[in-house]
């Protein structure tokens, strides 16, 4: 079980980093990460303050949502990171926030266009926002169908080159390796975020140059990246 523990000390610091970032206020947010050969997540416990919260307090569920150790409810939203882990095999860390300007965009119900080398950075494409729930997808396994969404939005998208989304009238999704590149993730989202939203007041006919977009993803991710250190 020693690894098990390992995943909850980083679980532990990552959904304490969301703090330090400044993208979570009171509970509104969750981390997780998954152990691929144990089929197990471990997730952040339910409404419990980040001021008193510990690793030991991280709860352990398996693929179907049962808790198999921890002595806290799991997250409320634990049901859409599995989801997520199921249909995206190379992630190993999911996120969710309320943060502000990622929060708004997603009330806003649009998609963050990606028009400036720090968005095209980190994502290939725009962010995308998910389509309003249906009655049926709220009133029945409402957690499971927000992933369900997620997944739908995701048709012919790369979850691994677009590492986030925005579940419309709900907030930021963002996931990536582990959980730390997950969080990682989050905290550019919302940067990207406001920066959209400032740009666009600037200059609401904006334009974005597609081959610049194309380098500088290509110049971070792929064969023939080449930023930073060998
Ligand atoms: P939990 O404390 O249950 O993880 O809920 C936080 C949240 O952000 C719900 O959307």
């Amino acid at each position: 079980m020693k690894q098990l523990d390992e995943l909850k000390q980083q679980v532990f610091r990552a959904n304490l980093d969301l703090v330090a970032h400044g993208l979570v206020l009171f509970t509104w947010g969750n981390v997780s990460a998954i152990d691929r050969e144990k089929k197990l997540v471990v997730i952040k416990p339910s409404g419990v303050s980040y001021n008193n919260m510990k690793a030991e307090d991280m709860v352990v569920v398996d693929m179907d949502g049962n808790r198999v150790g921890g002595n806290y409810k799991p997250s409320s939203d634990t049901a859409t990171h599995l989801e997520l882990y199921k249909a995206f095999p190379d992630i190993g860390g999911v996120v969710h926030t309320h943060s502000t300007y990622a929060t708004a965009w997603a009330q806003a119900g649009c998609d963050i266009p990606n028009i400036g080398t720090t968005h095209a950075d980190y994502f290939s494409d725009a962010i995308p926002c998910t389509r309003d729930m249906t009655e049926e997808e709220v009133r029945s396994a409402y957690e499971r169908e927000t992933g369900s969404v997620i997944i739908e939005r995701f048709k012919g998208l790369d979850p691994l080159h677009i590492p986030g989304v925005l579940v419309k009238n709900h907030g930021p999704f963002s996931w990536g390796k582990d959980a730390d590149e997950a969080v990682y993730n989050a905290v550019v989202m919302e940067q990207v975020a406001k920066m959209a939203f400032i740009s666009l007041q600037v200059n609401p006919q904006l334009t974005m140059n597609r081959l610049l977009i194309e380098k500088h993803f290509s110049r971070k991710h792929g064969p023939d990246a080449y930023y930073g250190q060998k």
